[in-house]
């Protein structure tokens, strides 16, 4: 048995100055062409190789790079093609189906798992004809371009099962189509390819089958066995690694193992109690990469631990190769990069680089033994146990202890008549979700300010000028309930992270969220509390400049957290518990300051839901009890809002009524209000703002579009309950779009409401 040869799943691939973003954009504005794009993409390939072979792994994957996203290059690799791109051809043709063209809608975009990156989902119909393109098979290209260097790469593939539940019905598909009906034919591309990478010479090849993590039917598991039996007997092919992550695959081991795969890589971190099954799966022939450094955090590994796990596994396979949980695109390049994090944090840290050192470091102690890195182990664990002061905050923990889960509002039907008497409203009141266009004057006075150009006090009275124009715009619309517009917010999760203690916040640590959209997200290390108000003074001057109701706008405990990477020494729960603590302070300071409206945004609430279904109960009470630790406090005369930024409720209906928010807003334009009938179907009685046009298109709806979305809406609600708003924030918009867009979203409601029976109390 061989122990201890090295390897990761995936690497970032955007560049370490965000290089790829940069050449991607000025390629889509016409300011370089497609050979000078192709060439920074060769570049960075060049530089991950080089610095996977340096730091001294044994096996390099390839074909880990993408132009846009990875789900989209292997739908075009294997002919997925919908036949509205089908005219287009190379990276036109690739970039359209990214960001559609006139005529022609791009994929669709969802979240890849529970992370929050986004794929493009691939759309299949019983007419796709699955097809090598001949003239670019990339994997086959990338592998080439390694081996010119010298090196002999693993192509990285997305697995057939993953890919085909990731994919969904194209439209127009008959009704009961689904693209699992799909998998032979893709089976015949898929032994293709493989026939094709064994003749350049790759030796592996690593399918990635993320979906085994989720809850898999027996007919799934079936077909999972049949397509690798298959893959397994093909006459000319590489050794095949399949590759899961992001939970255990529990029964999906035992299945893989009895397919003709020559390895497989499980993930040892987020399916930690696999290493448990891996004794009796019947892998004594076969590799195990053992995912043993986490992907999609940014702590240091405990590398005891991890040699422990480790050494549990030895003797149960034929080849122990070291490697990280998932591939390293979820997190930033390289900590080196940061000179402004306090020491003491930057040494608990281990971005993508760290972590390929950390799975080097683990491969030595397996092959040399443990005492021949001694010293490293002891340097590593000195650093990672090291805990930065302000890492616990004993009055917040008091504090907490003392409040349990706070005490629950009174009923709705008071709050209602309560309001009804201080702040009436008129039935169907229109509002917007918080942010109004950024604009380059206000990117400039945040840029300004952070470069030291202007002083505080220019910064602010730059920021007020932009809410009057806001205030006053929305007046002139004749919205109802207003918003400040948030023009202050560079993103919605960092703002409040840069303002709370216990998060800090990286200069470079960017990880790509869809295409050229980038994210930093802070790092949260230790106890959250808030030193001061953060929103009180924006939101109380909005409200100085209005008689019309001011809505203050919060992120949410689960938002924020989602959004971050979280501290690994406490549970999410009582972490989402100091950030709910923090944001009652906040609602009690603006409440007391006169605003009336308050909402907290869970964007996230969604996305973090985990991927079995046993452990979704448990998140979802964690999440709603957070959202209402951080929202009862107020007076029955106070508006919670909350908005989300999905349709498919499915699985969190429940949870939506539970937060007790008294207004919901969530997207709902591209579904045709079909989560207003899902919400009612449950007995939701509270508000809801279904999103009446889809601020994603800079299309402007017109206003019998948005009429027609309000009596589907009335067919299932209590027109009491209907709150008038468009799907999510405008800050991605232009003003030409948001003017006209809101001025037809009032006047449909006017239109809707003359037709309404004069209510006996509009209220809420
Ligand atoms: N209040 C935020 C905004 O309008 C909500 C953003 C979001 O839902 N992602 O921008
Ligand atoms: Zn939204």
């Amino acid at each position: 048995m061989a122990a201890g040869r090295t390897t990761v799943l995936g690497y970032p691939r955007i560049g370490q100055r965000r290089e790829l973003k940069r050449a991607t954009e000025a390629y889509w504005s016409g300011k370089i062409d497609a050979t000078a794009l192709l060439d920074t993409a060769a570049s960075l390939r060049r530089q991950t190789w080089e610095t996977l072979r340096d730091a001294g792994l044994d096996e390099i994957p390839s074909n880990t790079f993408s132009l846009y996203d990875q789900v989209l290059d292997h739908a075009v690799l294997v002919g997925a093609v919908p036949p509205r791109f089908r005219q287009l051809t190379g990276l036109d043709r690739y970039f359209a189906m990214a960001r559609g063209v006139t005529g022609a809608p791009p994929l669709e975009m969802t979240k890849w798992f529970d992370t929050n990156y986004h794929y493009l989902v691939p759309e299949l119909g019983p007419d796709t004809v699955f097809r090598l393109d001949e003239e670019h098979v990339k994997p086959v290209e990338e592998y080439h371009e390694a081996a010119a260097l010298g090196l002999d790469t693993r192509p990285v593939l997305l697995g057939p099962l993953t890919f085909l539940l990731l994919a969904k019905p194209a439209p127009g598909a008959p009704e009961g189509f689904r693209p699992l009906d799909l998998l032979s034919p893709l089976l015949d591309v898929y032994a293709d390819l493989l026939g094709r990478l064994a003749d350049v010479g790759a030796s592996w090849v690593q399918l990635d089958e993320p979906a085994l993590a989720a809850d898999r039917s027996p007919e799934e598991l079936a077909l999972l066995r049949a397509a690798y039996d298959r893959l397994g007997s093909s006459p000319r092919r590489p050794k095949l690694l399949v590759a899961t992550y992001f939970g255990p695959i529990r029964e999906a081991l035992g299945v893989l193992a009895a397919t003709p795969v020559d390895g497989l890589a499980l993930d040892l971190v987020a399916g930690a109690e696999d290493a448990t099954r891996v004794a009796s799966a019947g892998l004594s022939r076969r590799r195990l990469v053992a995912g043993l450094v986490d992907g999609r955090n940014v702590w240091r590994t405990n590398l005891p631990q991890a040699l422990a796990v480790a050494a549990s596994l030895l003797g149960s396979v034929d080849e122990l190769m070291v490697g990280t949980s998932c591939s390293l695109q979820h997190v930033p390049l390289d900590v080196s990069l940061e000179t402004s994090l306090p020491e003491e944090l930057r040494g608990r840290l281990a971005f993508a680089r760290q972590k390929v050192d950390e799975v080097v470091l683990l491969g030595r102690a397996l092959r040399e033994g443990r005492e021949q890195i001694s010293d490293e182990l002891a340097q590593a664990e000195a650093a990672r146990t090291r805990r930065p002061p302000g890492t616990v905050d004993a009055r917040v923990r008091a504090r907490l202890a003392a409040l349990g889960d706070g005490t629950p509002r009174g009923d709705y039907a008071s709050r209602v008549r309560a309001r009804s008497a201080t702040n009436p409203l008129p039935l169907l009141p229109t509002t917007t979700i918080g942010s109004f266009p950024q604009t380059s004057e206000i990117r400039a006075a945040r840029a300004d300010l952070r470069h030291g150009r202007i002083d505080e006090a220019t910064y602010k009275a730059r920021m007020r000028a932009e809410i009057d124009k806001v205030i006053a715009l929305q007046e002139d619309i004749g919205l109802d309930v207003l918003v400040h517009g948030e023009p202050e917010r560079n993103d919605m999760v960092q703002y409040f992270a840069e303002r709370l203690t216990g998060f800090a916040c990286t200069e470079s640590g960017w990880v790509q969220s869809y295409g050229t959209r980038y994210v930093r997200p802070p790092i949260l290390y230790g106890d959250v509390a808030r030193p001061e108000p953060i929103t009180v003074e924006w939101t109380t001057y909005a409200q100085s400049r209005t008689t019309k109701p001011v809505k203050g706008m919060l992120t949410g405990p689960v938002t924020m957290l989602a959004w971050s990477f979280v501290r690994d020494d406490q549970s999410l729960a009582e972490t989402a518990r100091q950030v709910a603590l923090a944001l009652r302070d906040e609602i009690r300071d603006l409440e007391a300051a006169g605003i009336r409206h308050i909402q907290v945004d869970e964007p996230a609430l969604r996305e973090r839901l985990p991927l079995r279904s046993a452990d979704q109960p448990e998140y979802l009470r964690w999440a709603v009890g957070a959202f209402r630790l951080a929202t009862s406090g107020v007076a029955d005369t106070t508006t919670i809002h909350s908005h989300m930024c999905y349709s498919e409720f499915g699985e969190i209906v429940d949870a939506i009524d539970a937060l007790d928010a008294d207004v919901v807003s969530v997207e709902a334009a591209r579904s045709r209000m079909e989560l207003v009938h899902d919400l009612a179907r449950t007995g939701y009685r509270r508000g809801i703002g279904p999103g009446v046009y889809d601020i994603h298109s800079p299309r402007v709806p017109t206003v019998e579009e948005i009429e027609d979305a309000l009596r589907l809406a009335l067919a299932a609600l209590d027109p009491a309950q209907l709150w008038v708003n468009p799907d999510c924030g405008l800050k991605t918009r232009r003003y030409e779009e948001v003017v006209p867009a809101l001025r037809a979203m009032v006047e449909a409601a006017r239109r809707v409401r003359a037709t309404l029976h004069p209510a006996p109390a509009p209220a809420r």
